[in-house]
């Protein structure tokens, strides 16, 4: 057996990962976006090698699916054929509108290189875990607010100028703010934190380490003097106003010890993640139209559940390339970003899109469902979830303003944290869980077949039982875990 077979690796191109339906890759190309007919080009690999499906993940990263050892192989060969370079090394995200997105605060493009480049000279790779990843966001309309990262770093205006806020171990909601500081201290925090994690391990990551380490970061300018002056270290995001005292220590950049006295930060790091002031808003959707550069505009079309069927991938960019469509981007939120057409040929490649299956609508209830591929296609699952998902989503339109995760086990793949509500594959049949993980046991049971039925009595629960401005989330938890579950268990014809 290889070595790659290892749950919870990352299953790149040349390390493919075993799963309930065969081998399972996982590329990036390093072009932003692939043309086409490479697109194309891609999937009929995908399709001669692979079970036929395709997918994007909620990163925005391509996955192929059900392949052999010997067919994996076979795939990387083509796939370097058709000179499709392919990332390697510590993901360094940045949104799919990078560089041309008309609102966007920064272009962080120039700031992941520099980062890149840090990192290899670092000799961090090898040393890092292969999920380990920082993300550059410049803002704008597809920030990556929901991907969680490592290190982030986020551009935020600071008066007439930009700076970086640098946070760890999150997503754009939860993750620990260090600082704001310019482009070149946003690269030396991001290398002194991935050093931090990779002296801890390779299957360590930002959210292992310890407060002293955090404290380090943040106060790093300080402490190391190599720059002038902080533009800002936490300056305004403490609820207390408290301030720390810093010992001595050792500068986690360059390595080398300081004598300086302690120097004071005006918040612990620590607190930052409680104060709420970190840059929030609900992430858009990658789909639908959005303006770019030179007065046109991408559209964005979403993979239900992210997959699809690699001969309707085909499909829909025969069509696109027919329409005018120069690019294709993968999109983190498990969507393509068709690019180049003439305005004019939107509406028809939506309409294709449509016609095939594809999301064309943000609205459309099943971005609002999180589901792994499930039985048949994993050999852990213990439900069908995407025929739960399509049948709640056919029934549900519109009474479900929450995420709603079908997992067809306990891993909870599709959506590692908690949920509103879950439906979980297990020995029991579906499981229903409130405002938890797919981990935690459920409260209570349907048979797998019949899980969408119980979802529907919960949504027409939701639907009685609201108060007026409330929303289907809240609602849910106020009326508690019991009697939701007492809903989902007792549903009849
Ligand atoms: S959560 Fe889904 S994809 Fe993950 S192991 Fe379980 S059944 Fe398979």
């Amino acid at each position: 057996m290889n070595a790659f077979s290892r749950r919870g690796a990352c299953p790149a191109l040349s390390a493919p990962m075993q799963t309930g339906d065969g081998l399972l890759v996982r590329l990036n190309p390093v072009a932003r976006g692939l043309s086409p007919k490479l697109l194309i080009a891609l999937a009929e690999s995908a399709q001669r090698h692979g079970n036929g499906i395709m997918e994007v993940t909620a990163r925005g990263s391509l996955q192929i699916r059900g392949l052999t050892a010997e067919s994996a192989t076979l795939l990387a060969a083509e796939v370097d054929a058709l000179g499709i370079a392919v990332r390697t090394g510590v993901p360094i995200e940045t949104g799919p509108l990078a560089g041309i997105d008309p609102q966007e605060i920064a272009d962080p493009r120039p700031l992941a290189e520099r980062i890149r480049v840090a990192v290899e000279e670092a000799g961090l790779t090898p040393r890092l875990g292969p999920k380990v990843s920082v993300v550059v966001d410049g803002g704008g309309q597809l920030t990556l607010d929901a991907v969680t990262a490592d290190v982030r770093l986020k551009a935020v205006r600071a008066g007439s100028g930009i700076v970086w806020s640098v946070s760890v171990a999150g997503d754009g909601r939860n993750a620990k703010v260090l600082a704001k500081v310019d482009a070149d201290a946003a690269r030396d925090i991001t290398v002194a934190a991935l050093r931090m994690v990779a002296e801890k391990g390779r299957e360590a990551h930002a959210r292992d380490l310890s407060e002293r380490q955090l404290v380090s970061l943040a106060g790093w300018l300080c402490l190391t003097g190599s720059r002038e002056a902080p533009l800002s270290v936490l300056p305004d995001i403490s609820p207390s106003r408290g301030e720390i005292t810093l010992s001595p220590m050792v500068s986690p950049i360059s390595g080398v010890a300081k004598e300086k006295p302690a120097s004071r930060l005006l918040i612990s790091p620590l607190e930052g993640e409680m104060s709420g002031r970190t840059e929030r808003g609900a992430s858009r959707r990658p789909i639908g139209l959005f303006p770019v550069a030179g007065d046109t505009f991408t559209l964005g079309i979403g993979l239900p559940y992210g997959s699809m069927p690699a001969d309707k991938l085909i499909t829909l960019t025969q069509s696109a390339l027919t329409l005018g469509t120069s690019e294709i981007r993968l999109a983190a939120g498990r969507a393509l970003l068709f690019l180049g057409q003439p305005h004019a040929a939107n509406q028809p490649l939506q309409t294709t899109a449509a016609t095939l299956g594809f999301v064309t609508s943000p609205a459309d209830l099943r971005t609002r469902i999180a589901a792994c591929p499930g039985t048949p296609a994993c050999g852990s699952g213990r439900i069908a979830t995407r025929d739960i998902a399509e049948a709640i989503a056919a029934e549900n339109a519109g009474d479900l303003d929450f995420t709603l995760h079908i997992s067809g086990c306990a891993k909870g793949c599709a959506h590692p944290g908690p949920a509103a509500l879950t439906i979980v594959g297990g020995e029991n049949g579906a499981g229903l869980v409130v405002n938890a993980t797919a981990k935690t046991l459920p409260a209570g049971y349907r048979p797998g077949y019949d899980a969408a039925r119980g979802v529907s009595r919960v949504a027409a629960m939701i639907r009685s039982e609201r108060l007026q401005g409330e929303t289907a989330a809240a609602c849910l938890t106020r009326l508690g875990a019991a009697g939701v579950a007492d809903a989902y268990r007792r549903a009849q014809n």
